[in-house]
């Protein structure tokens, strides 16, 4: 009968969130670990210039976090909050700044002058008071020139000025090193906060763009942020590119900087060095 029924539709319920509370549960205790047990990585997503007859070699790159957990590799999507949570973002932030600014160097030694990193912060990392101090130190440490790194940062970090946020996007700001403004438009800040902090870059999110060559309003919405970011001095680069459709749609609109899959998707630094290998 129906009460028969719906209890056996309960715990067949039942059964699919405790093996999800499982999995959740097995990626919160092991996550904490993993950076004293050496499991994380970068990926590295190239940026490039997308101006027809440029060559196509980056110009720039993305450090992206990933876990090397037994035989799988996770992305951030499932773990990164784990992190924000408990505070281990903290240390596992610093380490993904020391790896990103190293390579990046060792890139610009090896002849890609002016080539930049873009390293994603959480808002916790950047409510430390000695976040810059630390930052000062990994620039020193490595030698990367304050403008050939930008740190990423989303709009939730400037609604929530939390602890030192504020003065330590100034001080960032003041030392030379770049900050852009990820997934923009995706979150809640209004236009105004463009113009109300010191941000050099603004990441055109994948959502406005994948509609755009081909929906006249996602068109103008795309076009609206470019003028507008454009208007305020501000770069404008655009994430999530993965048709030539999007490409051409870009470069009608001037905007001639980009990263997706079309491209190039996340891969291993080395893999990174293939690429300039092939363009030399
Ligand atoms: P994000 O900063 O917006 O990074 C772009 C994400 O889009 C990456 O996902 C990338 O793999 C993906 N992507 C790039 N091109 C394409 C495309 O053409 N199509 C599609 N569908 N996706 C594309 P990923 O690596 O899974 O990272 C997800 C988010 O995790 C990042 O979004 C960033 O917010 C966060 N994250 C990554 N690394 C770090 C880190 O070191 N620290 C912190 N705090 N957050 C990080
Ligand atoms: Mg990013
Ligand atoms: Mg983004
Ligand atoms: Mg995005």
């Amino acid at each position: 009968n129906a009460k028969e029924a719906g209890k056996a539709r309960y715990s067949r319920y039942d059964v699919t969130m405790q093996q999800l509370a499982h999995e959740r549960l097995n990626i919160e205790s092991n996550v904490l670990q993993a950076l004293q047990r050496n499991e994380f990585e970068l990926d590295y997503q190239p940026v490039f210039d997308l101006s027809p007859g440029v060559k196509q070699t980056p110009v720039a790159c993305e450090a992206l976090l990933r876990w090397r957990h037994g035989d799988q590799r996770i992305a951030p999507g499932s773990f990164i909050h784990v992190l924000e949570e408990s505070g281990e973002i903290i240390p596992v932030g610093y380490w993904v700044l020391q790896q990103a600014c190293q390579q990046a160097r060792s890139w610009q030694l090896a002849g890609q002058t002016g080539f930049s990193c873009s390293v994603n912060l959480s808002g916790v990392q950047l409510q430390e008071a000695d976040f810059c101090q630390r930052l000062q130190q990994v620039l020193q440490q490595t030698g990367l020139p304050p403008r050939t790194l930008v740190l990423e940062i989303t709009e939730s970090v400037l609604l929530d000025q939390a602890g030192h946020t504020l003065p330590n996007l100034r001080e960032i700001a003041a030392m030379g090193v770049k900050l852009a403004l990820d997934d923009f438009g995706t979150g809640y800040c209004s236009l105004g906060y463009l113009n109300r902090f010191p941000l050099d870059i603004v990441k055109l999110d994948r959502s406005f763009l994948q509609e755009a060559h081909r929906n006249p309003r996602q068109a103008t919405i795309c076009r609206s942020i470019i003028d507008l970011s454009r208007n305020l001095g501000l770069q404008v680069v655009a994430e999530g590119i993965e048709t030539s459709d999007q490409v051409e749609f870009l470069l009608q609109e001037s905007c001639c900087l980009g990263q997706g899959f079309l491209l190039g998707r996340p891969m291993a630094a080395k893999e990174l060095q293939r690429l300039w290998a092939m363009g030399l």
